[in-house]
């Protein structure tokens, strides 16, 4: 008689709801603008309607990995900058080093192989720098 009926409630919740594509926030599906951030939710199947909502998509991804970047990069500052700074300095170091034995032998090929090992050094130290 009074069996539960689990199966329309559920689906009904779920279709009930249209995630906001600006913000996610699940409006009605009666609502023509996020009760959140007030955006529009009226959907018409045409090619500006998907490109708005790709590009709502495309921003809130992009959003999402910047704050998953940020996370990242306050957990271990120290041991990356260490490893940029060692790079940069082994990177100058044999630069050097093969620059003055390019200079006593007369190599020009030699010179410019230590000119590029130099100049990758220099950039790894200056964005090291740069970013602190
Ligand atoms: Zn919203």
């Amino acid at each position: 008689m009074d069996r539960p009926k689990k199966e329309p409630i559920t689906l009904k919740q779920s279709q009930d709801s249209k995630l906001c594509l600006n913000c996610g926030f699940p409006n009605r599906n009666t609502d023509p603008q996020c009760m959140y951030c007030r955006s529009s939710l009226i959907e018409d199947s045409g090619l500006f309607n998907w490109i708005r909502q790709t590009y709502y998509i495309l921003r809130w991804r992009w959003q999402l990995k910047q704050k998953r970047d940020n996370l990242e990069e306050s957990k271990t500052p120290v041991y990356r900058s260490f490893g940029f700074f060692i790079i940069g300095v082994v990177l100058s170091g044999v630069g050097i080093f093969v620059f003055t034995t390019a200079m006593s032998q007369n190599s020009f090929s030699s010179g410019l192989i230590a000119l590029l090992l130099i100049g990758y050094g220099v950039v790894t130290l200056k964005t090291l720098f740069s970013n602190k």
